[in-house]
């Protein structure tokens, strides 16, 4: 069975945004494949933290991606720092990595235009996700369009390990040169329908610093504080004027909740003023609510036993440990330590 390999930050507790645009995906995910998933916190501490919180928000981010779906006897889920060799590849790709490569990268540069003084540890982000995925010689990753770059360097990474340090197979190579072993495999990206939600102020995408998402674990009365406000399509001014949903933020999470019909039902009622944003919003509580509210109910059955999670992520760890360990004894050998 091919093996994937993903990550995500532990931002607290998930908001519909990272469920509808990876973590629900994943649920599916690991029922095809091997699946090992990963709480990056080495990768959080790349931008001014509280210790205390970091721990809180691991926590949260623990307990909303099993409540979301991901279960622990079917995929591995585990927190980074709990496997040292994450940051040791990491290191050694640092050192086969041009810095050109890293400054050429479209999340660095857009950093680096935001920020005065740029730490070392966003320029070497991605080395860093190199060591993630390879170290677990993860065959996939899955991806939206826009980590494609980023999954790039992790295979431009591993060629170049492998060119270098990789064994001879004592073969030769279409060039004539020696063939080495592919001790890395060069991960593929599995490209999934992802969706990229706008935040309910419609004007960008949605994301916890910018206060305008839906946390996954909110109540209806909480979820429909902030349906209620959200902004629609512009145009749609007065409840007679026809909308266009295809401009409007409300209609694409229908897409996301909804069934096929009453998406359709949505688009009917709007071109046609057949009703009005908040008559439109209300069915948009009603699906979400059927999509969400097991997902609570887990999380309250999650935190009444917290073990479950804590277990879960220490088998977890334990697991990606031997592999890392596996991984890392192949590499010290074939480098000379
Ligand atoms: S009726 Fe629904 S889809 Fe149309 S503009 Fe209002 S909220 Fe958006």
């Amino acid at each position: 069975m091919s093996r994937i390999f993903s990550g995500i930050q532990p931002s607290g507790e998930l908001h519909i945004g990272n469920y509808l645009g990876a973590v629900k995906n994943w649920a599916r995910l690991q029922h095809e494949y091997e699946s090992i998933f990963c709480i990056v916190d080495y990768h959080a501490i790349t931008h001014p933290y509280e210790p205390e919180q970091l721990r809180v928000r691991r926590g949260a981010m623990a307990l909303s991606l099993l409540a979301a779906g991901l279960d622990p006897n079917v995929c591995t889920v585990f927190v980074q720092s709990q496997v040292p060799e994450h940051t040791e590849l990491a290191w050694i790709f640092n050192t086969i990595t041009p810095l050109g490569e890293l400054e050429r990268q479209t999340q660095f540069k857009e950093k680096a235009q935001r920020q005065e003084s740029i730490l070392a540890g966003i320029l070497n982000y991605p080395v860093l996700q190199a060591a993630d995925i390879l170290l677990y010689k993860a065959d996939m990753v899955p991806v939206g369009e826009d980590q494609v770059q980023h999954l790039e360097l992790s295979r431009v990474i591993a060629r170049r390990w492998n060119a270098a340090f990789g064994h001879l197979t004592g073969r030769r190579t279409l060039d004539g040169g020696d063939e080495r072993e592919e001790f890395f495999p060069e991960p593929k990206p599995l490209l999934t329908p992802t969706r990229r939600i706008m935040g309910l102020d419609g004007q960008s995408k949605m994301s916890k610093s910018m206060g305008n998402t839906v946390p996954l674990l909110d109540t209806p009365d909480g979820i429909w504080a902030k349906l209620r406000p959200a902004v629609t399509d512009p145009k749609r001014i007065k409840r007679t004027d026809p909308g266009t949903p295809e401009v409007c933020n409300i209609y694409h999470l229908h897409k996301a909740f909804s069934p096929i019909a009453t998406v359709e039902h949505v688009h009917n009622q709007c071109t046609s003023a057949g009703w009005g944003c908040i008559d439109c919003k209300k069915v948009l509580a009603e699906s979400m609510e059927t999509e969400l509210g097991p997902i609570r109910t887990r999380a309250a059955e999650l935190e009444a036993k917290p073990t479950l999670v804590d277990d879960a992520l220490d088998a977890g760890a334990a697991k990606c440990r031997r592999l890392a360990r596996e991984t890392m004894d192949g590499v010290r050998d074939r480098m000379g330590f």
